[in-house]
């Protein structure tokens, strides 16, 4: 069964107190991550930027932060690079967007900054891809300056904390979160205190069912039913949808490839698609399923009866060129499958 919180103190007037609890807490239980390592602002920024879409588990366990500071160590390093080396190194970490923006932010700071990140929120804002957020963590885990962070499980925990039955995807939701995030802020020891907060979201009250026994902030929490917050107004529907491409490979051994299309992918290459009512004299290869956003997509492989005209931007590439452009990770691991 489930233990609910005692509540004793309101944080806000006993806020010493509250912090203090969270921070002890965090000094002994939290974890060791690399960019918890650091004060270096662009090991932080690539890491938040990773950490936006990608869970911890895979941005860690799959070594995509390690594999992305070696070949890129420094902010100029990355100002520098090749786009589609760039991609390539992104590359199984998708949304493609966010490191196509942390190059522009690189750069700005190359150039408008003298490589030297700004110690100044609005300065940050400026940067191409730099939200509140993101500002917020650069300046207390990089610099240990006083600046609120609101991220999804900090929402939950003061929704819980404060037992807030407002949207936490609404504006006021939203408003509030900022509000009282900055209220609550250890002014003297930001980034232990940051870092703390949103460590309790993961490891303690968790999405679901929060394990307040353990809490170290039980007495400051207000939540009745802590399981049934934070609210949502939004609900997330998945759309399943279907997608037919083709494996073609001609008499010097080459692949067919083609650019992607929009804005989303644009630099990677892809096999080339074709209409979904595939015509029956083509050979069904293989089937995989990936996920995006808010699709659930099955990816079929076909061979065509012969060697198709090239349309638009396709070109054959050898097995080993293809291994070295950026392609989406479903293409990747399919074209893998289909080479093995
Ligand atoms: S785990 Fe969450 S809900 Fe439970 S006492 Fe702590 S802050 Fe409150």
């Amino acid at each position: 069964m489930m233990l609910k919180p005692r509540y004793l103190f309101d944080p806000r007037k006993k806020s010493p107190a509250f912090r203090d609890a969270l921070v002890a807490w965090f000094e002994e239980k939290g974890k060791d991550y690399p960019w918890r390592r650091t004060r270096d602002p662009y090991a932080v920024l690539v890491s938040e930027i990773m950490l936006q879409q990608t869970r911890l588990g895979v941005v860690l366990g799959k070594g995509y932060f390690d594999r992305f500071m070696i070949r890129f160590p420094e902010v100029t390093v990355l100002a520098d690079a090749d786009e589609s080396e760039l991609l390539r190194v992104w590359e199984g970490l998708g949304y493609y967007r966010r490191a196509r923006m942390l190059q522009a932010a690189a750069r700005m700071i190359v150039d408008r900054h003298d490589g030297i990140f700004p110690k100044d929120e609005a300065a940050l804002l400026a940067l191409p891809g730099l939200g509140k957020y993101t500002v917020g963590a650069l300046m207390s885990f990089a610099f240990d300056l006083p600046s609120p962070i609101v991220d999804g499980n900090v929402m939950r925990v003061l929704s819980r904390i404060f037992n807030d039955p407002t949207p936490i995807d609404s504006s006021p939701g939203i408003k509030n979160s900022w509000h009282l995030a900055g209220e609550l802020l250890d002014q003297k020891r930001p980034r232990l205190f940051n870092s703390a907060l949103m460590e309790l979201g993961q490891q303690i009250c968790k999405v679901g069912v929060p394990d307040c026994q353990s809490c170290p902030v039980a007495q400051f929490c207000k939540a009745k039913e802590p399981e049934r917050l934070p609210v949502k107004d939004k609900k997330t529907t998945i759309t399943e949808v279907a997608e037919s491409v083709v494996f073609v490979i001609n008499e010097r051994g080459e692949i067919l490839l083609a650019p992607e299309q929009g804005t989303r992918r644009i630099g990677l290459w892809r096999l080339p698609e074709i209409a979904d009512d595939v015509r029956s004299d083509y050979h069904f290869l293989a089937e995989s399923k990936y996920a995006i956003t808010r699709y659930r997509v099955t990816l079929r492989v076909y061979r065509p009866p012969g060697v198709p005209r090239l349309r638009g931007g396709e070109c054959w590439f050898h097995r080993d060129e293809a291994e070295s452009l950026p392609m989406a990770a479903p293409y990747r691991k399919i074209l893998r499958q289909l080479f093995d």
